[in-house]
């Protein structure tokens, strides 16, 4: 495989940026590798500057549900780009997509449009604060909300002691009212509630986990949750920035039968395009300026290009009656090679993780016993073979509508033989 030109360029990219990337992860520095430059996309394949091919199993970190460069989606963003890149003001598309995720999220009364998860998850904490009148929340070790301040923690030194930044440049008074859990363990939430009940605004959790690697939910556990909440007065928010579209048309809230008071999306619902949303009750959602106390405002939000993205993707999502059906199938045949090839793999819908551990990963704790020199052979091998998937152990495997079954075949293929790979390399 030739990269020199990607090689090139990355030589180029670290005078300018941070690690010459503009998100950690894309660096590839987990995996020991310089990341590739990619030149397009299309369908289930991306194609570097090298001119190589592989099958895409990144799908941009979830977004590409239908594959990269859906002639629907980009035929409706041209559309849109020659009536104006951004207003600041009303547009008609806001209210149409406003209207498609409303009805399949019925708990999303009323909502908010904003430019990325971060931002969501961020006005979404906020506005629980603002409804409850309390200020700790609750945050699961492992689990991703973005990169805003109060929520980098994973792990407190003890689960009743207040938590510690996992970032510099984040004050430790940012994080005092942070209160951190372990994913799939009620007792350590159940404590929680006990010490702080009073003063605890929300829970927030990513009800598939899928940043810690994909980490299920236990059964009963998010209905735990919401039970709990309910009995403290406390809101319960659904990050479902990745499941949301991802697991079904309703999201995790619809897959797993469990309804949160506010719930954060991203990723999918942009359709590729910056944007994302949060939302919930009514009531709730009517502290929100102008109408109420809570403020939270943006010069892009709303943007008729990744309205009009998100428009698109989420009728074709609606329209393709199977395709939830369809992903499935293919991503419970990729984790079949993978159980058979001796793998470890965690999988719920479109979502796969293959962990390096002899034991079941259900928390951070069993995740980061993954050995992260063997994933990275495995990522490794599946490159050299053409399969491109995220440079981290603590990722998901994303599989998109576009991934053929000549894809997932040769995908299966590549997997069985690892082990003979694995041996050959002296591990
Ligand atoms: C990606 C992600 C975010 C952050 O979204 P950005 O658009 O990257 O800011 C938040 N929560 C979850 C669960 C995510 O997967």
């Amino acid at each position: 495989m030739n990269t020199e030109k990607s090689k090139r360029l990355y030589d180029e990219a670290i005078k300018f940026m941070p690690g010459g990337v503009n998100s950690p992860v894309r660096a590839c520095r987990n995996v020991g590798k310089t990341p590739l430059f990619i030149d397009h996309a299309a369908g289930s394949k991306i194609y570097d500057v090298d001119g190589n091919e592989y099958i895409d199993y990144v799908c941009s970190w979830g977004p590409n549900i239908l594959g990269h460069s859906d002639p629907e989606v980009i035929e409706s963003v041209k559309k849109a780009c020659d009536g104006g890149l951004t207003f600041g003001a009303c547009h008609e598309g806001e209210i149409e997509l406003a209207n498609l995720i409303q009805r399949n999220m019925p708990s999303m009364e009323m909502l908010r449009l904003v430019n990325s998860g971060t931002e969501a998850v961020m006005s979404a904490v906020r506005t629980a604060r603002g409804f409850t009148r309390r200020d700790k929340i609750i945050k699961f070790e492992g689990c991703y909300h973005g990169h805003s301040d109060g929520l980098l923690v994973k792990a407190g030194s003890g689960l009743l002691t207040n938590s510690i930044p996992d970032s510099s440049g984040v004050p430790k008074s940012y994080t005092d009212n942070t209160l951190t859990a372990v994913y799939n363990d009620e007792l350590s939430v159940k404590k929680l509630f006990e010490e702080y009940g009073a003063d605890i605004a929300c829970i927030i959790v990513e009800p598939c986990a899928a940043n810690m690697g994909v980490v299920p939910p236990k059964e009963g556990f998010l209905q735990f949750l919401r039970d709990i909440t309910n009995e403290y007065g406390a809101l319960l928010i659904f990050d479902e920035v990745i499941t949301g579209f991802r697991l079904s048309l309703g999201g995790a809230q619809e897959y797993y039968g469990v309804t949160s008071d506010l719930t954060t999306l991203g990723k999918i619902v942009g359709g590729g395009m910056p944007l994302a949303v949060y939302g919930g009750k009514r009531e709730i959602m009517e502290c929100v300026a102008p109408l109420g106390s809570v403020y939270q405002a943006g010069t892009l939000s709303g943007n008729p290009i990744a309205v009009s993205a998100g428009i698109a993707t989420l009728k074709a999502l609606e329209r393709n009656k199977d395709l939830y059906e369809k992903l499935d199938k293919k991503a419970e045949k990729l984790a079949a090679s993978m159980k058979m090839a001796g793998l470890n793999v965690n999988r719920e819908g479109s979502l796969l993780t293959v962990f390096f551990t002899d034991r079941k990963v259900v928390d951070y704790e069993t995740a980061k016993k993954s050995d992260c020199k063997k994933f990275a052979l495995f990522y490794s091998y599946l490159l050299e073979n053409g399969i491109y998937s995220a440079p981290s152990q603590f990722e998901a495997m994303f599989v998109s509508y576009a991934h053929s079954d000549a894809d997932i075949e040769y995908t299966c293929e590549v997997i069985s033989k690892f082990e003979l790979y694995n041996i050959n390399k002296h591990y």
